[in-house]
């Protein structure tokens, strides 16, 4: 059995722990790898090693810094196929998505190698007489990494792209599920001339992050996972004084105003739903059309949409998606589809049950379609994180703004329409963090910010652009004088003002 090790101060190491956890090939069911979890034992080890190296890495030039992106972008383009194919052998999303997952990461590295330019302070000539004021961006010294497993690759270069490029170490604790993506990439940042111990990856579940959460030397942590979990992190975090950035779960919806192209909409509303069996926390399972005419059309489109869809192992080139990421998930999912109906929602489509000749024992779950779904039902409530698409019908416009509003989620939304009216005052009023307007899945190019609100999101700062680059450094003002020797003026008793 293959296993999957730590990746400490520069090479792989074994766990001091006993305990291992399984890591799936979700398309078959079977268990093809054993991922060390570890402790506070290889948490030491990889902050000592981060403290050794971290002085040296935050003193070298900010260009030599950048130019180790570079490398390192190359590097995994080099190596996009098989980093691909192990990705999706691990998580079950096909190979073109996979490869998705990785490009939207590099994008990430490609902002970090500007990281000169964005790393710049600021700067104020003659602030009062003969003083000037300046700013620098210092790194906050070695930062911690938690990671989902639905982006394997995009997730962890989101945080340790811009950490390490302002002159941080940082250790990345990875999903689990499938980790060993994570571990690549951080052997091909030392191929691309990164010093050991900057980048350095532990394996583990609670105990590790729990581990993570408590040391004193870690002055950094980023989350993105589910929300009670993102909650505790942030709580127990920020307790131990550090600064956290918590991002959470989702509940996204697609308002579709009866102006809106409907041909568009089906085609946004599969590949957003389902794409990735629906494991994104930005994917749209909830529609929301406007009207009782837009919801019977949209309904009625969606069927035979639903019905071409091609469920597939992950590496079959035909396939719209994958398996979910374990049994245990499956089960939950196949669960919420069934609390849907005891709610009283109509099941349209459904895909429990679903099996594929040859891989019977794959967590394979069919596209599933829910209408009639109300703003009382758990199953509307909850996030479901599967191939579930739910249709919330919206009487007016006012009704539609209300529902993400209110949401306890409020990660992404998009609307449809061809209303410019309509859209901007939907995209000023709405109560969530990012908004596609005609987009099913506003995701952030890499030099803007990711980040959504309420429950989604604990703390303050977002995942990359410029917003990452704040939360991984610390601002330090200089208020200078070079007086030129002569004595003059009173003592000062009175703090000093501009006046
Ligand atoms: P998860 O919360 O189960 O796990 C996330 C991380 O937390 C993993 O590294 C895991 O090992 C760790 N963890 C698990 N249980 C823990 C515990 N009890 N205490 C401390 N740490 C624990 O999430 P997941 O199933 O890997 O990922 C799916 C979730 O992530 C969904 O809710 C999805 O919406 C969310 N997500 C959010 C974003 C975002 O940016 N908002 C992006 C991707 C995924």
């Amino acid at each position: 059995m293959r296993q999957i090790d730590h990746f400490i101060a520069g090479g792989a190491a074994g766990g001091a722990s006993v305990r291992a956890g399984d890591v799936f090939n979700p398309s078959t069911g079977e268990v093809q790898a054993r991922v060390a979890l570890g402790t506070s034992i290889e948490l030491d080890r990889a902050v000592a090693a981060a403290q050794a190296a971290q002085p040296g890495w935050a003193a070298t030039n900010p260009q030599r810094r950048a130019r180790v992106m570079f490398r390192f972008k190359e590097l995994v383009e080099r190596e996009m196929d098989s980093l691909a194919h192990l990705l999706a052998s691990e998580h079950g999303k096909v190979i073109a998505d996979a490869r998705g997952d990785v490009q939207r990461g590099l994008d990430v590295i490609e902002f970090a190698a500007g990281i000169p330019h964005a790393q710049k302070g600021e700067y104020t000539q003659g602030a009062g007489p003969g003083i000037d004021v300046y700013s620098m961006r210092q790194p906050i010294g070695i930062g911690a990494g938690i990671t989902p497993f639905n982006f394997p690759a995009m997730i962890p270069m989101w945080m340790f792209g811009p950490a390490i490029a302002v002159g941080n170490a940082f250790i990345l604790k990875p999903s689990e599920r499938d980790p060993s993506v994570p571990v690549r990439l951080a052997e091909l940042m030392l191929e691309a001339g990164l010093p050991e111990g900057i980048l350095q990856v532990v394996h583990g579940d609670k105990e590790m992050v729990d581990a993570i959460l408590d040391h004193p030397a870690i002055s950094a942590v980023s989350f993105v996972g589910s929300s009670d979990i993102a909650q505790y992190v942030y709580a127990r975090g920020v307790a131990a004084g550090k600064r956290v950035q918590a991002m959470g779960g989702a509940k996204n919806h697609g308002i579709v105003m009866p102006d809106a192209d409907l041909d568009q909409v089906v085609k946004d509303l599969c590949g957003a739903a389902f794409g990735s069996a629906g494991e994104r926390c930005m994917a749209l399972p909830v529609a929301v059309p406007v009207g009782e005419k837009t919801a019977n059309e949209l309904r009625e489109a969606l069927i035979p949409a639903i019905a071409a869809l091609k469920v597939g192992v992950s590496n079959d080139a035909d396939a719209h998606y994958g398996p979910v990421v374990t049994a245990a998930h499956k089960a939950r999912i196949e669960g919420w589809i069934q609390t849907g109906i005891d709610e009283g929602a109509e099941l349209v489509v459904d895909g429990r049950g679903f099996t594929m000749q040859g891989h019977e024992n794959g967590f394979f779950v069919g596209p599933t379609l829910l209408d009639r779904v109300t703003p009382a039902m758990r199953c509307y409530q909850e996030e479901i994180f599967g191939p579930v698409l739910q249709i919330i019908r919206a009487p007016d416009f006012e009704t539609a703004l209300r529902l993400p509003s209110d949401h306890q989620y409020g990660n992404g939304v998009a609307i449809f329409t061809r209303n410019g009216h309509a859209a901007r005052e939907f995209a000023q009023r709405v109560n969530v963090g990012m908004v596609g307007i005609n987009v099913p899945i506003p995701v952030p190019v890499a030099y803007h910010s990711f980040g959504g609100w309420k429950r989604s999101g604990f703390g303050d700062h977002n995942q990359h652009g410029m917003e990452g680059v704040r939360f991984w450094t610390k601002v330090k003002t200089v208020t200078q004088r070079w007086p030129d020797g002569s004595v003059t003026g009173e003592n000062a008793f009175v703090i000093p003002t501009m006046v």
